[in-house]
């Protein structure tokens, strides 16, 4: 007795309607699919020509009794669903019943399976129609060949691209299918290529390894979390490692890998100021929840779906990075390129390790050039220095961050290099610090923790200053200012369209004042419709740049040390607000290595 059924015509046509295969790399994808709902534990895809000409997958899975055989390749057939109440609670990957009629309506499709229990049998289809029915002697589980794929549809041919661009989507079909599915043993090969071979020992990070390579997920952290409706558990390779697109972020929802932009984008806000501008992470971030919150039925190749709750799980993405990597030492070590020959996937993804000097876009040219450290409340401290346990004590009851604060090694002033990067030793290397970008994490994180309590000090000013507003932001103003007034900033009616500050908080950067509050009011007005928090993060960023020192400028032992002691006060001493490293380490055994002590 067969388990493929056809769907009556109502729940097919409940079925998000449209193309399932339009290039080799979809064929791929529903034969892996399959394969990993019939249970396989090892898959084996062949091909050649990136598919075209030929797409073999084998799998060790359940295998189709022999009167199912032809009944798959029906439209609408399927073992998967077989009402509407299951399509709400889908645990497979399939359950359309679409992929194997398409799939055969425009290829030569041979199919040998045997289930346990069965004799093996052999199926051929030419574009749609079975020619060829035998016996095979073969072990329990299927294998798929598709041939010649659109030949019969030379306007879709004439649509797919070269050969190498249809190969990386391949590639990345099957990177994600591995990501989700770790315990699964997948292997790839391309003409006489390995594109992908994984160990199915059900750990992502090995998963990736295989993938990206073992140096570049080395120190991967696996952050989790959880509330009433979802578990959360994320693969972050950490961020000195990345990419120049959102792509390496993979979203994996009940075991399938799915595009979501506000998921992608929560990952982003959680991995926050560590990224420098325009580069982005590579992570895995799994997800598991009861089947009812997710409609896998939205779109026809499945890759987008609908959630009930996102924006809850929006905040358990980026609150479980964030808090995840806020505890880590963040320091990229400097290592030499090994000269090894390149995998194949490296060669796909270039920049393995990105350069810490990497030139990245901000408003440097905005910055004042004037000295303007130290901040003032630790000049006790200062003066008397304190011991390390005292100081541990003292940061504990003031933010809880200790842990984080720990991992900042312990550093000692050699001295500066072109007036730029302080120079230090340490227990673990040799250590470069860029002080432009120490003092603008500094600053940055003492304006956002100022903002928001702007009037617990605050000064008169003797000449209060003016502002005009265009008259198009007239209309506007009146949500502009209590995001103002957060940062310290109330601006009183003064004529037809503008408007007198009388008072500022005494933490505001002494000089530039007026050009400050401008460029405030320009950024309220600009984003009047984000929260506070954005608002004030964004207001910090800017007024941070604008008060840190640039390069190029001479700084004496103690200012040194002074700025080292409160860059690891901060929460985040690792990267400048706009995700460049701070910090550099060469390791002792990269030294050694250097000066070839040690081979
Ligand atoms: P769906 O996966 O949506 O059910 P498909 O057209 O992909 O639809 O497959 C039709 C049916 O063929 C499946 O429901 C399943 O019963 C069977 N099938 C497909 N591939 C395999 C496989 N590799 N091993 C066992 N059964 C399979
Ligand atoms: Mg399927």
């Amino acid at each position: 007795m067969g388990i493929i059924r056809e769907l009556s015509d109502s729940l097919a046509n409940r079925i998000a309607a449209g193309e399932v295969v339009e290039r080799p790399a979809s064929v791929v994808k529903e034969l892996v699919e399959n394969a990993l709902d019939a249970g396989s534990s090892q898959i084996d895809v062949e091909l050649e020509e990136a598919g075209m000409k030929r797409i073999t997958v084998r799998d060790d899975g359940h295998g189709f009794y022999p009167e199912d055989a032809e009944l798959a390749f029906v439209r609408h057939a399927t073992s998967k669903i077989k009402d509407e109440h299951d399509l709400f609670r889908i645990k497979t990957l399939g359950f359309r019943g679409e992929a194997l009629a398409s799939i055969a309506s425009v290829s030569k499709v041979t199919l040998r399976t045997r289930r346990k229990e069965t004799d093996g049998l052999e199926l051929v289809l030419d574009y749609g129609s079975v020619t060829e029915r035998n016996p095979v002697a073969m072990n329990t589980g299927t294998e798929l060949t598709i041939e010649g794929l659109f030949f019969n549809t030379p306007a879709r041919l004439k649509y797919l691209k070269t050969t190498h661009t249809e190969l990386a989507a391949i590639t990345d079909t099957l990177n994600r299918i591995a990501f989700a599915h770790p315990d699964v043993k997948i292997r790839a090969v391309h003409e006489d290529k390995v594109l992908i071979q994984t160990n199915g020992s059900g750990d992502v990070r090995q998963a990736l390894a295989s993938v990206y390579g073992h140096q570049t997920v080395s120190g991967a952290v696996v952050a989790t979390g959880s509330n009433a409706d979802y578990q959360l558990r994320c693969y972050l390779v950490k961020p000195e490692v990345t990419r120049a697109s959102k792509n390496y972020v993979t979203l994996i929802l009940n075991g399938r890998s799915v595009k979501n932009f506000a998921l992608t984008q929560a990952v982003l806000n959680g991995y926050h100021t560590l990224l420098p501008i325009g580069r982005y992470p590579i992570a895995v971030i799994e997800v598991t929840m009861d089947p009812l919150l997710i409609d896998v039925n939205v779109h026809p190749t499945k890759r987008e779906v609908r959630l009930s709750k996102e924006q809850e799980l929006c905040q358990l993405i980026e609150q479980t990075i964030r808090l995840s990597l806020s505890k880590q030492t963040l320091i990229p070590k400097v290592v030499e390129k090994p000269a090894k020959q390149k995998t194949e996937q490296e060669k796909i993804d270039f920049s393995v390790v990105a350069d810490p000097f990497e030139a990245t876009t901000n408003s440097e040219s905005t910055f004042g050039s004037a000295w303007n450290y130290p901040i003032p409340k630790r000049t006790e401290q200062l003066v008397t220095p304190v011991s390390q346990e005292k100081n541990e004590a003292e940061r504990t009851s003031e933010s809880g961050q200790v842990e984080a604060r720990r991992k900042f090694p312990q550093l000692d002033v050699i001295g500066q290099l072109h007036s730029t990067y302080i120079v230090c030793g340490g227990e673990e290397g040799l250590y470069l610090i860029d002080q432009h970008a120490a003092q603008e994490r500094i600053k940055y994180e003492l304006y956002k923790h100022s903002f928001g309590k702007p009037h617990a000090d605050s000064q008169q000013l003797l000449l209060p200053y003016t502002f005009e507003v265009a008259s198009h932001d007239m209309t506007r103003i009146d949500e502009a200012l209590p995001l103002l007034k957060d940062v310290g900033v109330e601006l009183e009616p003064f004529g037809p369209q503008s408007f007198i500050v009388r008072e500022i908080p005494t933490w505001f950067p002494s000089s530039k004042q007026e050009e400050t509050i401008q460029e405030l009011l320009d950024e309220a007005l600009d984003k009047r419709k984000v929260d506070l928090a954005t608002y004030r993060e964004e207001a910090a960023i800017m007024m941070a740049c604008k008060k840190s020192i640039k390069a190029n400028h001479p700084l004496n032992h103690e200012m040194m040390r002074r700025l080292i002691e409160d860059l690891e006060a901060t929460e985040m001493p690792f990267t400048c607000p706009h995700g460049r490293p701070v910090l550099i380490q060469w390791t002792n055994y990269e030294l050694e290595k250097l000066f070839k002590r040690v081979m």
